[in-house]
């Protein structure tokens, strides 16, 4: 499977190659807004190479999303269908535009009009945003492409489930892997964003940038101590549980949460602590998703300690938790509460 995700790579990365052409003659077609060309009427390889995205369905990963577009020009990835801006392509966030748009696989360079000054979305519509929410999706949308100037270099792409950015087919593995095997406690949420699960999912297989792990791999030499206690080498576990700064905010979350301390001996056994026999079933998920949210704002608190030199505050971080895991969760989950304060006292 790993093998054949690559061709994926290769077809969004590999500019203008000849076997490219020759798949896009093949199986362009203007009614699938799929992320590769498909025809799926021609059997073949290339058919399959496209069904190994319904592989990584079932184990719940979209991997189209795990392709990041970096805009250059704009001219290789297309506005609506690739992920460029934000967590998923835009015509997930925006559905009541797409269906509106008269060209569906229309580049990013065609949608911003003026690059580098952006003035309003050189937009296409089948007939003109009326609704209150295309209205409102449209005011959305307006406001988040505002922030992209484009340039004159090529468009590049990002593979986010390897830190190096490039497609690696050992990376893919070890993505199957923790998904697919029922004893990696590692689960990928829908309720937060995927740099999250990314972040959580690599410190489960001790690939955390930290310095210890930095030092392993001969990417920095210097101290391998933890920034925030300087009393223990810094690697996932002791970062993210054992660190007197981390056990001081789970207390915290669990306090919040109203549940037992959060004791755990290794990353898995974290993640498996919002497994609480007796919680019903939307309150163990938003349990879960605030485990992978604190992990990530600790994360953030160390990293704002070295490169700002910033002081670890619990209370601030606390503060932080609860207010960036309303907004993801609230955002992605229906079922959940928007109420601030029934949140802040885990009311859900
Ligand atoms: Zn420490």
């Amino acid at each position: 499977m790993s093998l054949l995700l690559k061709w994926w790579w290769r077809y969004k990365c590999d500019g203008t190659g000849l076997w490219k052409k020759v798949i896009e003659s093949i199986h362009h077609n203007e009614r699938a807004w799929a992320f590769l060309p498909i025809k799926a009427s021609i059997p073949g390889v290339w058919n399959s190479i496209n069904k190994v995205g319904k592989d990584f369905e079932k184990v719940n990963i979209r991997v189209e999303n795990l392709f990041k577009g970096v805009t250059g020009n704009g001219l290789h990835t297309r506005f609506w269908l690739d992920c460029w801006l934000g967590e998923t392509p835009l015509r997930y966030t925006f559905p009541n535009l797409f269906a509106l748009e008269s060209n569906k696989g229309c580049s990013v360079a065609a949608r911003l009009s003026v690059p580098g000054n952006f003035q309003g979305g050189g937009w296409a519509w089948k007939r003109e945003p009326l609704q209150v929410l295309e209205r409102d999706e449209l005011a959305a949308c307006n406001n988040l492409i505002r922030t992209c100037t484009l340039s004159s270099a090529r468009d590049e792409w990002k593979w986010l489930a390897d830190s190096s950015g490039s497609f690696t087919t050992a990376s893919c593995r070890d993505l199957l892997a923790a998904n697919a095997a029922p004893f990696y406690p590692f689960k990928w949420s829908s309720w937060v964003p995927k740099k999250v699960n990314i972040l959580a999912w690599r410190a489960e297989q001790d690939r955390l940038s930290t310095m210890e792990g930095l030092i392993k791999r001969n990417i920095v030499q210097s101290s391998p101590l933890c920034s925030l206690c300087g009393d223990y080498p810094e690697n996932a576990d002791h970062l993210l549980i054992h660190c007197y700064v981390a056990s001081n905010i789970w207390q915290k979350v669990a306090e919040w949460c109203n549940i037992s301390p959060i004791f755990a001996f290794n990353f898995r056994e974290l993640l498996e602590s919002s497994n609480i026999n007796g919680l019903k079933k939307s309150k163990k998920k938003a349990l879960y998703a605030i485990i992978l949210t604190t992990c990530w704002i600790i994360w953030k608190g160390r990293n704002d300690k070295i490169f700002r030199g910033k002081k670890v505050n619990y209370e601030e971080l606390l503060s932080e938790i609860k207010a960036q895991s309303h907004l993801w969760i609230t955002n992605r989950a229906k079922e959940i509460t928007k109420d601030w304060g029934k949140w802040r006292s885990f009311d859900i």
